[in-house]
This record gives structure tokens, C-alpha cells and sequence, in this order.
């Protein structure tokens, strides 16, 4: 990048707030994908004026500008392509505002999840999106992504919590979205426009998110299935059940076996399936539930049923859905890992179709995930250097694509496009879907300066790069 534009910007944000060596870049050239492309240099502004006032030097001197949370996005979508400036939002990191009484924040997009929870919490309000990288994604990667988590059964995903936006526009104008209050309909939806952009339409500075009473109560249930048809008619007929839990995970063989074989958690044999299932309320609402839910689940033949009341207890259940990422690379150097979403009332054809597509292509699958609201996390898991393996995998991938789509489901329940899942992008669009979003990118970015490259070029190049992951970079869901 041309040396007086590199001043230029220094001069805006000061000097300390520019990285330039290359051993700095480094750190900002990847996320939890695993691509990799270094930035000419980081910014990390301090105000949505500093960041208006950087987009209209890249206007003006033609260089894209890559928005960048954690970089704990699975697809690539913080990546700079290419290189460029990555405009890193950890400076702003406030929580402006928390109205008890009128139940809503305003805080600026570096802020952790995690913290934001135990912030409101603290003042007896929830904030129920629990992406598992809650301990250090932030709310502006979450908004930009549109994050989930398993709390999505009950509670929704980031997109029900967020009542209003202030963006840089790619022109470097600065926009205010939305609302604090709990209704408004006021002209067209922009803030929903911005949720789940990947950063490309403009670079989010304030978020005002809505917030609830916190549940008075929670329980945990861990439950070991001998037959995964008895466990997938578990949770149908729970679903029916009126119980409404606030997480239902499930867990299957390969995956279990994975977990047992590296952490040794003593699940029998026998174990075919296993559900993590969460409800909250009031205490009597949740005794209640409870029962409920352990009477469907001995209908169903669970061979094992554990129940925590503690907070402590209940996270020594959960340590089995949190050992499963670094457990899953113990079986295969590698995996293909696709976060699939169906009907979840098709989640037992979903789970059928992967055991046929495994057999198909000869590649082992483990899958796991948010099967409350039908959202699976589905593994292939191979070795890369063989590339009769990656070939096969490769073709799996999409057979499961075609599934997915076939039962009514989506190629993402939640981590987006970026790079990684971009050459599939018009399989669930089609042509004339891509065609509106890219003409309101165009009409958003006349000069394509904001993270160019994401959504919509798909890039297979990419694709194969970014499941090259290793033990080493077991850090995905
Ligand atoms: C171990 C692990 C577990 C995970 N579990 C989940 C899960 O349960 N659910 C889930 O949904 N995801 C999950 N993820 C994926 C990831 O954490 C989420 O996508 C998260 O929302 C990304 O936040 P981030 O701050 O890291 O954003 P980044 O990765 O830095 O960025 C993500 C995208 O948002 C854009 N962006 C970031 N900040 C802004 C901003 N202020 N304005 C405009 N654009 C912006 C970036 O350009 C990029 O396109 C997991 C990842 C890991 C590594």
C-alpha cells in the first residue's frame, strides 16, 4: 500500500493505533477458518468518525477495508483478502447504556459476549445468544454473522435481539438504524439488512440490543440412548411436548466414541446418542418441566438419565458438548465441518442421509449439535494428504448440500457464508436471489472497498484450503 496513504491514515487514528510489521499482520491475517491472506496494515479506530473518515480515504485511493471482531468467524469472513486494511474493532469496546426499566443496551461492537452477559445479568436482565465462542467473540462479529447458539430453541438467535444499528456506510456516511423501543415500523428494515452482512454493506459502531428478565432457575439433563432412533423420537416427542427447553444438543456415535476415546468420560459401550437438554423459569415451572421431560425420555428407552440442579453439576454435564471440537481431530488429522440446518421435525432423515452418504463416499461422519431447532454440525472426517480421501470428502459435502436442501433446510444455520461456503451460495439463493443481494451491494458499495471477495465470489480454491485444519486448530464448533 502506497506510503502517504499509510500516513494519511495515521494521521486520522494516531500512530499507535497502526500496525504495519510484519510479524503484527500476521495475527490479523486469519480466523477460526484456517485461510489465511496477510493485510498491508491494522487499524483500530476509535470512533465510528475515525472509521467514516477511513472509508472515505479508501473511496478515494481505491483499497479495500476488512471488518474484523475476534476473528473467531468459521468461513473466512474477517479475512483480508488479498490484503488491505483490517479495520479491527477491539477499541471500541464500551457498554454505553444498560435500562433496567426499559430492558435494552447500547454497546459498541467490541464488546465480548460473555462479558455483556454477566454485565446485564448482574442487573437481573438476560441476554439469551450463547454462540459456544461467547468467551471471546464479540457482539459486533455476532450481529455482523448473525450468531446462534443452543439457548436459539427457546430464546432465538442474534437477529431477535438486536433493535437498532448505527453503521459506516461503505460511502462513509453514518447511518442510525432501528430503535429503543420494543416496536417500530417505521419505512423498511434496515437494521435487518445489516445482520448477518459479513461485513460487506458497511462497518457496525453502536448496537442497541433487547434484553429480558433473567430465569429464575435452570436444570440440566444428560441422557444415554442405546438406538439413535429412540433418541431422534425423544426429541420429536418433546418438542411436541409443550415444554419448550432452552437447549436440546445432541451427540452422536462417532462423536461420542471421539469424546470417550480422548477424555475418557466412562459412557458405556452401548451409548449410541446422547441429548443435553436445558430448561429454565421459575423454580416451580422447572421441577415441573423437568419431570416431564425425564418421563419422555424413559418412554423412549434412555438407558442413563443425569439431572443437575447446581451450577457446578451442570457444567460437569456440559463438559462433553465443550470437549467435542479438540476430540473430533483425535480420530482423523482433518474434518469437513458444515453447519447444516433442517426442519426439525427432519432431523431423523437428516441423520439417516448421513449415515448413507458416509457409507456412499467411504468417509467417516460425526455430527453433533443444536437439535432443538434443527441446526447440525456435520464432520467428515479425513486425512488430507490423501487426496482419494479429500476427493470423496469433497463429493459428501455436497450430496449433503443436496440433502439438506431437499428436506427444506439451509446450507448455514449460523456461520455464514465468508469465503468458505461462497461457491455454494446459488444452490439455495438461486440466480435471481444472488442477483437482488449483489445489486444491494452495489448500490450500498459503488466501489466494492467493503471486505470485497466474501459471499458472493465463490472461490473453490478456497474451499479446499479452508478444511485444512489440524489438530492444532481444533477451535470450531
Ligand atoms: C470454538 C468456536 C465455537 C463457535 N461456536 C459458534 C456458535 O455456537 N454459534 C455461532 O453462531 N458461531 C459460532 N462460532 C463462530 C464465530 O464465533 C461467530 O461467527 C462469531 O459471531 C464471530 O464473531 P467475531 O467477533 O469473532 O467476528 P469475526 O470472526 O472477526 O468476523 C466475522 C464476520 O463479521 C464481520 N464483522 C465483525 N465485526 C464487524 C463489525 N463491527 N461491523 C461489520 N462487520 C463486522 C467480519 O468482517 C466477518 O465477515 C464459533 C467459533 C469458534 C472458533
Amino acid at each position: 500500500m502506497d506510503k502517504s496513504v499509510i500516513k494519511k491514515i495515521r494521521d486520522i487514528v494516531g500512530n499507535k493505533n497502526v500496525l504495519t510489521s510484519r510479524e503484527d499482520l500476521v495475527c490479523y491475517a486469519y480466523d477460526a477458518s484456517g485461510i489465511e491472506s496477510l493485510p498491508d496494515i491494522v487499524v483500530f479506530p476509535g470512533s465510528a468518525a475515525e472509521i467514516s473518515a477511513i472509508v472515505q480515504l479508501a473511496n478515494r485511493f481505491n483499497f479495500p477495508l476488512f471488518p474484523r471482531g475476534a476473528g473467531s468467524g468459521n468461513v473466512g469472513g474477517a479475512v483480508p483478502l488479498g490484503g488491505g486494511v483490517v479495520i479491527a474493532l477491539s477499541c471500541l469496546d464500551k457498554i454505553i447504556e444498560i435500562d433496567v426499566e426499559n430492558q435494552y443496551a447500547v454497546v459498541e461492537p467490541g464488546v465480548i459476549t460473555g462479558e455483556f452477559q454477566k454485565a446485564v445479568s448482574g442487573k437481573g436482565l438476560y441476554y439469551p445468544p450463547d454462540p459456544a465462542s461467547l468467551n471471546f467473540c464479540t457482539i459486533g462479529g455476532n450481529v455482523a454473522t448473525g450468531a446462534g447458539g443452543p439457548r436459539a430453541v427457546k430464546y432465538g438467535v442474534t437477529y431477535n435481539y438486536v433493535l437498532g444499528l448505527e453503521v459506516v456506510l461503505p460511502t462513509g456516511e453514518i447511518i442510525n438504524t432501528g430503535r429503543k423501543t420494543v416496536k417500530g415500523v417505521v419505512g423498511y428494515d434496515l437494521t435487518s439488512l445489516f445482520i448477518g452482512s459479513e461485513g460487506t454493506l458497511g462497518i457496525i459502531t453502536k448496537i442497541i440490543l433487547r434484553l429480558i428478565p433473567k430465569p429464575e432457575k435452570k436444570a440440566t439433563l444428560l441422557v444415554l440412548f442405546d438406538n439413535i432412533g429412540k433418541c431422534v423420537g425423544a426429541v420429536g416427542e418433546i418438542l411436541k411436548s409443550h415444554t419448550l427447553p432452552s437447549a436440546i444438543e445432541f451427540i452422536d456415535r462417532n462423536t461420542i466414541r471421539a469424546v470417550e476415546s480422548r477424555f475418557k468420560m466412562g459412557f458405556p459401550e452401548n451409548v449410541e446418542a446422547i441429548l443435553l437438554i436445558e430448561v429454565d423459569g421459575d423454580s416451580e415451572i422447572v421441577e415441573l418441566i423437568k419431570g416431564k421431560l425425564v418421563s419422555v425420555c424413559k418412554n423412549y428407552r434412555a438407558i442413563k438419565i443425569d439431572v443437575a440442579l447446581k451450577e457446578d453439576e451442570q457444567e460437569e454435564l456440559w463438559k462433553v458438548r465443550r470437549s467435542i471440537a479438540p476430540a473430533l481431530l483425535s480420530l482423523k488429522p482433518s474434518k469437513i465441518n458444515e453447519d447444516v440446518c433442517v426442519p426439525r421435525n427432519r432431523i431423523p432423515d437428516l441423520v439417516m442421509e448421513l449415515e448413507r452418504i458416509s457409507a456412499k463416499y467411504a468417509v467417516p461422519v460425526a455430527s453433533f449439535g443444536h437439535a432443538g431447532d434443527g441446526n447440525l454440525h456435520v464432520n467428515f472426517l479425513l486425512d488430507r494428504a490423501n487426496t482419494d480421501e479429500l476427493v470423496r470428502a469433497e463429493r459428501a459435502t455436497q450430496e449433503l448440500f443436496d440433502v439438506v436442501l431437499k428436506l427444506g433446510g439451509t446450507l448455514s444455520g449460523e456461520h455464514g457464508i465468508g469465503i468458505a461456503k461462497s461457491p455454494f451460495m446459488s444452490m439455495e439463493v438461486g440466480d435471481t436471489g444472488l442477483k437482488v443481494m449483489k445489486s444491494i451491494k452495489k448500490a450500498l458499495d459503488p466501489n466494492n472497498i467493503m471486505n470485497p471477495g466474501k459471499i458472493f465470489e465463490p472461490n473453490w480454491a478456497f474451499f479446499r484450503k479452508s478444511k485444512n485444519l489440524t489438530a492444532n486448530s481444533a477451535t470450531r464448533t
